[in-house]
């Protein structure tokens, strides 16, 4: 079903027939964390001058764009960062996110994606301020190996212990996301399957992918989905289920076959499907990004606070960025091999 802009009828899509249905928010550029593949610690150091809070869209201004934005289509907001748990009084954005509606006076669908880190303390606020879902990322189990690839900060015991808090309140099923690098944690995505069996948490292997420029990115370090799952079947044998189109690929879902659980594989670098891709992006400081891999943003800040009541033309700008559009990096991902610099990070936009 194609998404209608309320005013025009005209259904709002970009120049290669691709509805915007999907919003990443990222509320902060600010992470307690130093992954090595997104804020390795040599550059997000101590001189390492992050956005002023003058610069950060305020949760009205956030608001008044997400508004836009359903409706032109967006079902579905996923707020991220930098780690969106960092941003003082997050669960008072979540809460006026979840009051918004769709056209047909539908909710919309509320996630956010979280280091969980913080989640012991904030679990209960989010879910009553709204929040629908939650992916929680978590690398390693191995206390060394989780310590190597965040920046040796926390143990992973206070990811564990999100995970629980998370499903105690309910927010649930809770997804756990890994990023798996070859040389770096491959040896973990068998206890972390084997960890999470019989919880009801699904546990999904993400592909290394080549955003920003700080990360070093190299083909080999992406340890496909295949080989993923053919480490996983030698010892719990896999059943498809229905693969869904999800971010910048596809989740390929599984079920264990003894029934003991769930697991998922994002195929963000072998198969990424940039034809269906209707996501948006809305940086910390207010600039659409209407790919993961773009160079530049489109600045929204100026036009929103200079037109404080203006939504009409607010929309209109959302409008033509998105009509614009012609973003499938990816698809072209192995004829670019030059112009990758300048590339920005996806702790700044939103992972
Ligand atoms: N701090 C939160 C977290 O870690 O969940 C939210 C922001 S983080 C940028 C969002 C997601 O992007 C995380 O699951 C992270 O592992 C993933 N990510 C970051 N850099 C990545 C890369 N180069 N390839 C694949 N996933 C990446
Ligand atoms: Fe922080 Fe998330 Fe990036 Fe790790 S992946 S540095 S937790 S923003
Ligand atoms: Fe979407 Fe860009 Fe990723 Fe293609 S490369 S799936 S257009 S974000």
């Amino acid at each position: 079903m194609l998404m209608r802009d309320l005013h025009t009828g005209v259904a709002c899509l970009d120049s290669l027939r691709r509805p915007l249905r999907d919003l990443r928010i990222s509320v902060t550029d600010r992470c307690n964390l130093r992954c090595t593949y997104c804020m390795p610690g040599e550059v997000f150091g101590r001189d390492f001058v992050f956005l002023r809070h003058a610069d950060l869209l305020s949760f009205e201004e956030i608001v008044r764009v997400a508004r836009q934005c359903i409706a032109l289509g967006v079902r579905k907001i996923r707020l991220s960062g930098g780690e969106p748990l960092l941003r003082h009084g997050i669960e008072r954005l979540v809460e006026m996110l979840a009051r918004l509606c769709d056209n047909d006076g539908k909710p919309i669908e509320l996630a956010m994606t979280s280091n969980g880190t913080l989640l012991a303390k904030k679990a209960r606020a989010l879910k009553d301020a709204g929040l629908m879902r939650l992916n929680i990322s978590l690398d390693a189990l191995d206390e060394d190996i989780f310590r190597r690839i965040t920046g040796n900060r926390v143990s992973p015991e206070a990811v564990l212990e999100g995970i629980a808090a998370a499903e105690a309140v309910g927010l649930t099923p809770v997804k756990v996301n890994a990023v798996i690098k070859r040389g770096v944690n491959e040896s973990e995505i068998l206890p972390l399957v084997r960890r999470f069996r019989h919880s009801g948490v699904i546990m999904r292997f993400i592909e290394y992918m080549d955003v920003g420029n700080t990360n070093g990115w190299r083909l080999d370090d992406v340890v496909s989905a295949g080989e993923i799952l053919a480490l996983i079947e030698r010892e719990y044998p896999l059943v498809p289920i229905a693969s869904l189109t999800e971010g910048e690929g596809v989740a390929e879902r599984w079920a264990l076959q003894d029934g003991s659980g769930e697991i998922g594989v994002i195929t963000s670098v072998t198969q990424a499907f940039c034809h269906t891709c209707s996501r948006l992006r809305l940086s910390t400081d207010g600039k659409l990004y209407t790919c993961l891999f773009a160079t530049d943003g489109i600045d929204l800040r100026t036009l929103i606070r200079a037109q404080p009541g203006d939504e009409v033309a607010l929309r209109q700008h959302i409008t033509a960025v998105w009509r614009s559009r012609a973003d499938r990096y990816s698809q072209l991902r192995h004829e670019m091999t030059e112009a990758l610099s300048g590339r920005i990070e996806m702790s700044y936009i939103g992972g």
